[in-house]
């Protein structure tokens, strides 16, 4: 596939999902969203932002943006998030539970996301750590799940 080829929603994914954000507001437009940052290439200016997008490429199966705003140091190596794989999870939305900025450099987000996989639901509820870099890019760098 190309990339003038590449299949894209109207709303986006990530619902425009923010803290205390409870009911389904109208969603943004996956162009005036995260498209911003997947396809047009801009810096997500804060680490809201940036695990939006991030939410919205595991959706869209960009491996490629996973890997380009994961730290170095914690990235896997054999990341792939083909949606398409048989064992592929299918994103059902997004939920910003706390966005943490803690100074220039570092913040946290709490989340939970969605998902079916084989016509299961699960959830997975996830407290992110993310840095910014010296190019002034923020990067996922890992975060601690809970069961709840
Ligand atoms: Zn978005």
């Amino acid at each position: 596939m190309t990339a003038s080829a590449k299949q894209r929603p109207t709303d986006c994914p990530c619902g425009g999902a923010a803290p205390n954000r409870r009911d389904p507001a109208k969603p943004p437009r996956f162009a005036d969203c995260c498209g911003r940052f997947i396809d047009g290439g801009a810096a997500a200016p804060t680490a809201l932002e940036l695990m939006r997008s991030r939410y919205s490429a595991y959706t869209l199966g960009e491996s490629q943006y996973l890997r380009d705003t994961w730290a170095p140091q914690t990235c896997p190596a054999d990341l792939d998030a083909d949606p398409n794989a048989p064992d592929a999870p299918r994103w059902l939305g997004l939920q910003i539970k706390r966005f943490t900025p803690l100074d220039a450099t570092h913040a946290e987000v709490e989340f939970v996301a969605r998902y079916k996989v084989g016509g299961r639901a699960h959830r997975l509820h996830e407290s992110s750590r993310f840095i910014r870099g010296e190019d002034g890019r923020w990067r996922y760098v890992d975060g601690d799940v809970s069961d709840r």
